[in-house]
């Protein structure tokens, strides 16, 4: 695969976004174009080739995200291959499933690949003291921008792209997500590489390649959080039908867009 230009020679580096050197970044009109270039470029490409493209564009400053889902499961399986060595992490609230966490052994025990556990500040015990009580019931916004989006935020500035498993036909809220982009929030480029992918795609990829999964998937949980926002979901139903139910909330905020 051939590229014209990087991306830092679109504009030496990012710069400093209005929050200051330790808030996200702001990308120059160059960057943004050569983003806007690749992600064209991007669309139909093969999601190992965009991996490794990514990873040979920012040596040492690519990272994953992810939360177990199979869509991170098989981008792990592709990673393991591609480049080991890569920072991959998990955003561990402290009220994910035991399956979730028993799932990232099986992932080391696989791939020799150990998915960091990225904390918030405060323990479990010490936030819900400090809020007289679990923070998700009565405000999810804010419980995910706490032990979630922060957390985010605290990893992403050490690095300039991130890959996430999202697909278009996830939701209706993820149906025009690109190849490539720049993250506002975080301050970094976002990769999907599975954006054009199909559950049956990602399914039968992890068969065919015997990819570990979460087991609650075969017990009616096609998207799995944390273990009080989550519930198995009815035939027909959205796939992320079970994510904060009876709420409008249908995202985390770690992959909407800035305020
Ligand atoms: S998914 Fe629920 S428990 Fe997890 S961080 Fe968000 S509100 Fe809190």
């Amino acid at each position: 695969m051939t590229m014209t230009c990087s991306y830092t020679d679109a504009a030496n580096v990012a710069a400093p976004g209005p929050d200051g050197p330790s808030g996200p970044r702001a990308p120059t009109a160059e960057q943004l174009a050569w983003i806007e270039r690749e992600n064209a470029r991007l669309e139909g490409t093969p999601a190992e080739e965009i991996l490794a493209w990514v990873n040979d564009s920012f040596p040492g400053r690519f990272t994953m995200a992810t939360g177990l889902g199979p869509e991170g499961c098989v981008i792990i399986s592709m990673l393991a291959k591609i480049d080991p060595t890569v920072y991959i992490f998990n955003l561990d609230t402290g009220y994910q499933f035991r399956e979730t966490l028993e799932l990232r052994d099986r992932i080391a025990e696989k791939y020799g690949i150990v998915v960091d556990l990225q904390r918030p500040e405060l323990s479990v015990e010490a936030y819900e003291a400090l809020h007289g009580g679990p923070v998700y019931r009565d405000d999810p916004d804010r419980c995910c921008l706490d032990r979630k989006v922060t957390v985010l935020h605290r990893v992403a500035r050490h690095f300039d792209a991130w890959a996430t498993g999202i697909r278009r036909d996830q939701s209706p809220t993820r149906a025009d997500t690109p190849i490539l982009r720049w993250d506002k929030k975080f301050g970094l480029i976002k990769v999907s590489p599975l954006a054009t992918w199909t559950k049956g795609d990602v399914w039968k990829r992890i068969l065919n390649e015997q990819i570990p999964y979460n087991p609650l998937h075969d017990q009616g949980y096609p998207s799995i959080g944390c273990r009080p926002c989550t519930r198995s979901v009815l035939p027909g139903e959205d796939e992320r039908a079970g994510r904060w139910t009876g709420r409008a909330k249908t995202e985390c905020g770690l992959h909407t867009a800035a305020e």
